[in-house]
């Protein structure tokens, strides 16, 4: 008999009989490693346990303790899942699967209609009825052709067949069910105790919308019932804080992809947070020197030719408007080159640098439709973007001057989960960066010398740098757990030169200014969804849509009062809403406290007499009685201090 050499993830080779088995290999080796082990990788490509190994090659066993095992747990669970559905359902078809870290999905076609969530519970019963009969899956290596004959009434099938390069096919069966395709599953379906089925979503066949919609469930499994509970519960917790949920419980925005995918419609709520913003903002910059300016959303596309964009970023643009008289106007993607233009339209002294252009810029990109995401990813957006031109001595206080300002908004809104990104180039890759090693070394020294003398923690990113220089990104993190840059300060020394921009220096000559591009708090989109998870859509009092809400015991006898502390609010600048309906008192304030609103007063006859007001806050069980002017001091008083409830 023949040999086989296996080298393991150490690099140790071992030699075994040709035809072994994953599972005797791992019990050579040691007996726990064999009752943990559920599959192989030989070579990258998965193997069962019991299925015999022919060829030399890197081995590795796949065991419930890690990701990839989970895996071919979850892989089992989809196939589980496609069986107990052709028991169900014998006219269903199948597209495609998967299962990850995050669970495992099948899509299905059914012809009398698609699989709806409220059938996931029967399915799964019939899951857990395929696992404890535990028949084994039947595993053979078929020709191409023999596996095409059998799913030639499946079209879905029958192009995942057509798509694999292999003569031989592994497939696996259970009953009528049939799987095919390099995926290992679980010997016996003894360990698939703890699952769970998610959720069905339309998902269009190979991802391509003129494809015909499927529908896709999703689901999870575990190896153990403690780990299946807690992975419910995150995924419950990120529901909850997913500003998508929120937005729409909240009525604050919506996203109809039937009137527009990526244009989002504020909504009077999300509208009164994202106006606090804005003003907070802008407020802010003016204080710090900013000269506020608006420009148009429109533009000669010839600006854009000349900026680069047109060469390097038109893939992320709208496409030009042809105005038929040989003008073409272009929906801009970023406000730089219209800052420009503000700079350019005077001639500019060194007296007055660094001169700071801001604007809550409205500008329109063309994002990709799969990455579109509620009021994160959208492609209208507004950016709170500022152009600074300075002298390049200037740069580095500057720098400090913006990180000082950004430090400082942050404080404010009570942003504490954030990192730091500084991004050089590649110096090998001189295609992409401008090519000036003085001034890259220069600019990047000079970027990470302020970061350490505000003793500030960073990454360093080499080759993330943009074309025209170097960057400092401020990243965090979205419900979902991805991560999103929020904050930018970016250095410029290519549009000044391509624009030609100039100022007259103290020696009477004209010398070329750097520009800086920064935004603070990024597009009011992504802010304002940021706020919305970090808040949970509980908002600080002077964020809040609603900032008190007014309920009478009586409304006969308190409407009045109501009416009164509304418009004493109300003249202070305070947001406040009275809930004078037919309704029970409980069933308001249990209403007030779902729309999250800070303050829920409760006025009867005896705040009436004494013109006070029973106060409820948000979260808290109990009630305290104060003086209305008092109240009305201390909500202003929050409000102006930007505190944190
Ligand atoms: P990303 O890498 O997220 O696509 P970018 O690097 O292209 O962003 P910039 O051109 O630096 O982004 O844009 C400035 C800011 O605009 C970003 O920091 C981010 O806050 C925001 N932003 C960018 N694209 C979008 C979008 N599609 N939707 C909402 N906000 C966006
Ligand atoms: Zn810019």
């Amino acid at each position: 008999m023949s040999e086989i050499t296996l080298t393991f993830p150490d690099n140790s080779e071992r030699h075994f009989e040709a035809g072994t088995t994953t599972l005797s290999v791992a019990k050579s080796l040691a007996s726990s490693l064999a009752k943990k082990a559920v599959a192989g990788k030989l070579n990258g490509t998965l193997v069962d346990i019991e299925q015999p190994l022919t060829q030399d090659g890197h081995f590795q066993i796949l065991t419930s303790d890690d990701d990839e095992g989970q895996a071919v747990l979850r892989d089992t669970a989809a196939f589980v899942l496609g069986a107990a559905l052709k028991k169900l359902h014998k006219d269903i078809h199948f597209g495609e699967h998967e299962a990850n870290d995050d669970g495992f999905y099948l899509d299905t076609d059914r012809a009398a209609g698609q699989v709806a969530v409220n059938e996931l519970p029967e399915i799964k019963k019939a899951m857990s009825k395929v696992i404890s009969a535990n028949q084994p899956i039947e595993r053979r290596v078929v020709d191409k052709t023999d596996l095409l004959a059998e799913f030639k009434d499946d079209p879905y099938q029958e192009s995942l067949i057509n798509a694999l390069d292999a003569v031989q096919i592994a497939v696996y069966q259970l009953g009528d069910y049939v799987s095919f395709g390099d995926r290992a599953l679980l010997k016996s379906l003894a360990p698939l105790k703890h699952f769970e089925l998610l959720s069905v979503a339309g998902a269009y066949w190979q991802g391509k919308s003129s494809n015909p919609m499927l529908q896709r469930i999703y689901g999870t499994a575990f190896f153990k019932a403690a780990d299946l509970e807690a992975d419910l519960k995150r995924r419950e917790e990120i529901k909850e804080r997913d500003h998508r949920t929120i937005g729409r419980d909240l009525d604050l925005f919506f996203v109809d992809p039937e009137v527009g995918a990526g244009l989002p419609y504020w909504m009077p709520n999300g509208a009164t947070i994202r106006r606090v913003v804005e003003r907070y903002i802008i407020d802010k910059e003016v204080a710090n020197g900013y000269q506020h300016v608006y420009t148009p959303v429109l533009m000669n596309l010839n600006a854009y030719k000349t900026s680069g964009h047109w060469a390097h970023y038109r893939e992320d643009m709208f496409p030009p408007m042809d105005m038929g008289d040989g003008e073409f106007l272009e929906l801009r993607p970023m406000n730089c080159p219209s800052h420009i233009q503000i700079y350019n339209h005077h001639n500019r002294s060194y007296r007055e640098l660094p001169i700071r252009i801001a604007e809550l810029g409205m500008m329109h990109r063309y994002e990709k439709s799969g990455a579109l995401s509620g009021l994160q990813r959208v492609r209208e957006m507004t950016l709170n973007d500022g152009h600074t031109f300075l002298a390049p001595e200037q740069i580095q206080d500057e720098f400090k001057s913006v990180l000082k300002m950004m430090m400082e908004v942050y404080d404010d809104f009570n942003i504490t989960d954030y990192t730091f990104r500084l991004s050089y180039r590649d110096p090998a890759n001189t295609e992409k960066y401008f090519d000036d090693d003085e001034m890259w070394n220069n600019a990047q020294t000079m970027l990470k010398q302020a970061m350490d003398d505000l003793g500030l923690d960073y990454y360093e990113a080499e080759g993330e740098a943009a074309f025209y220089g170097p960057k400092l990104d401020v990243q965090t993190k979205t419900a979902m757990g991805g991560e999103e840059t929020m904050s930018t300060i970016q250095l410029d020394f290519m549009l000044p030169e391509k624009f030609q921009l100039t100022y007259t220096g103290a020696d009477g000559q004209e010398h070329r200014p750097v520009m800086m591009h920064r935004g603070i708090v990024g597009t009011m989109e992504r802010f304002t969804a940021y706020l919305m998870e970090m808040y949970k859509g509980a908002f600080p009092t002077w964020l809040a849509p609603v900032q008190v809400e007014v309920i009478p015991v009586n409304l006969d006898l308190h409407t009045d009062y109501v009416k009164s502390i509304q418009k004493q609010m109300a003249a202070k600048g305070l947001r406040v809403k009275t809930d004078l309906r037919n309704e029970k008192m409980g069933y308001k304030i249990r209403e007030a406290q779902t729309q999250k609103v800070p303050y829920t007063l409760v006025v009867g006859d005896q705040e009436l007499a004494d013109q006070t007001v029973s106060v409820r806050r948000y979260g808290e069980k109990d009630a305290t009685h104060e003086p209305l002017k008092e109240f009305i001091e201390s909500v202003e008083a929050d409000v102006n201090n930007y505190s944190r409830t």
